[in-house]
């Protein structure tokens, strides 16, 4: 007689909600911090008769060399440091939990912050540990000092800038974090290309620090690439967890052709660190709005009552994300991702009809 999964399936993956996509359909996406630009046609054409190029009946190149060498330069990776690359960073998320996960292995990381930490902490069976942030969403330095020294994590994130809070930590409440961790603190960078401030030239200073990157938020999120950079005697081992052909030849060949055009990512994010600054300036005209400043290409506000500012948006053909209900922190709170222009202005104009029907 064959069990039923709930006999089967382990009890913290029966207690998991799965990670929910919205159907943007039609609407004005802002729900999932996309850079909302394409690329130039002429790099679409050159990238075009790369990928007809390509040898599909062969497996990509494991090390994907190339693509290493683009990465290293692209996003100014010291030399003496390894890189394992991941079909974009959430599988790197994925690779770190599962090399650590003895039995009783603590993930710690801040609350809110983002929700992939906690969910493949409970895929790899280690238990999740999450401190609270102060209530201006400032890292509450000696109650993560506490937990560090009462569970030991085996695995410290720390999203630079949060998400979705999009502020950028202290560095130097991060560096005493990272001094006084037993394992490996990883400073997730996936918002760098919008902030300004790094722990990748710092590497060398702490042999326990990883530094995770994405192209995801410079434009290429369709392509799932992400990066861990970080000294080898921990990336070794990180690798070892990594599926051989995890990142794909179209993958490898594209990402390594438009790394070659950075200076198109880069005007790219320019334009979205302008419109950031005038949709905060247009929100904080708004009654009734709370906004918060910014360091990554979204922006967290709050309202009397997001539900109904949240379905109200949607009425009107504009998709946000709704973070009431996911941390005390967070009540009445929206996110919005910054959009192009025309978005952002779509986006405004929906908000305070919204707000004063
Ligand atoms: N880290 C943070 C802080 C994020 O917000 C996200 C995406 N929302 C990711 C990692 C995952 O990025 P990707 O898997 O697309 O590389």
């Amino acid at each position: 007689m064959p069990k039923t999964p709930d006999e089967i399936i382990r009890d913290e993956i029966r207690a998991l909600a799965a990670y929910h996509v919205p159907d943007a359909g039609g609407m004005v996406k802002l729900d999932a911090m996309e850079n909302p630009y394409r690329l130039p046609q002429e790099l679409c054409r050159v990238l075009g008769e790369g990928v007809a190029g390509a040898a599909l009946n062969r497996y990509p190149d494991s090390t994907a060399r190339e693509l290493k060498l683009r990465l290293r330069a692209a996003m100014q990776i010291p030399s003496a440091m390894e890189l394992v690359l991941g079909n974009g960073s959430d599988e790197l998320i994925q690779m770190l939990a599962l090399a650590v996960a003895k039995p009783g292995a603590v993930m710690l990381g801040f609350d809110p912050s983002f929700v992939m930490f906690r969910m493949i902490a409970a895929f790899a069976g280690m238990r999740y540990v999450g401190v609270p942030l102060n209530a201006d969403f400032s890292i509450d330095l000696a109650a993560v000092i506490a937990a560090v020294e009462q569970h030991q994590p085996a695995l410290i994130f720390i999203a630079y800038p949060n998400n979705p809070t999009g502020n950028l930590f202290d560095a130097d409440a991060i560096a005493r974090i990272i001094a006084r961790a037993p394992g490996m603190v990883v400073v997730d960078e996936a918002y760098h290309a919008f902030a300004g401030a790094s722990f990748m030239p710092r590497l060398a200073e702490f042999p326990n620090l990883l530094v995770m990157r994405t192209v995801s938020k410079l434009g290429l999120a369709g392509l799932r690439l992400g990066l861990l950079a970080g000294h080898g005697a921990w990336l070794h081992h990180i690798d070892k967890v990594r599926l051989p052909y995890n990142v794909n030849v179209l993958t490898q060949r594209v990402a390594a052709e438009v790394l070659q055009h950075r200076d198109v990512l880069d005007a790219q994010a320019a334009e979205i660190r302008s419109e950031r600054t005038r949709v905060l300036a247009e929100l904080r005209r708004l009654a009734g709005v709370v906004s918060y400043a910014s360091d990554a290409n979204f922006i967290l506000f709050r309202v009397a009552k997001a539900d109904q500012v949240f379905s109200g948006l949607k009425q009107r053909g504009v998709l946000i994300k709704n973070l009431h209900g996911s941390h005390p922190l967070l009540a009445d709170c929206l996110r919005v991702t910054v959009g192009t222009p025309a978005e952002n202005a779509q986006f405004l104009s929906a908000l305070s009809s919204t707000l004063n029907p």
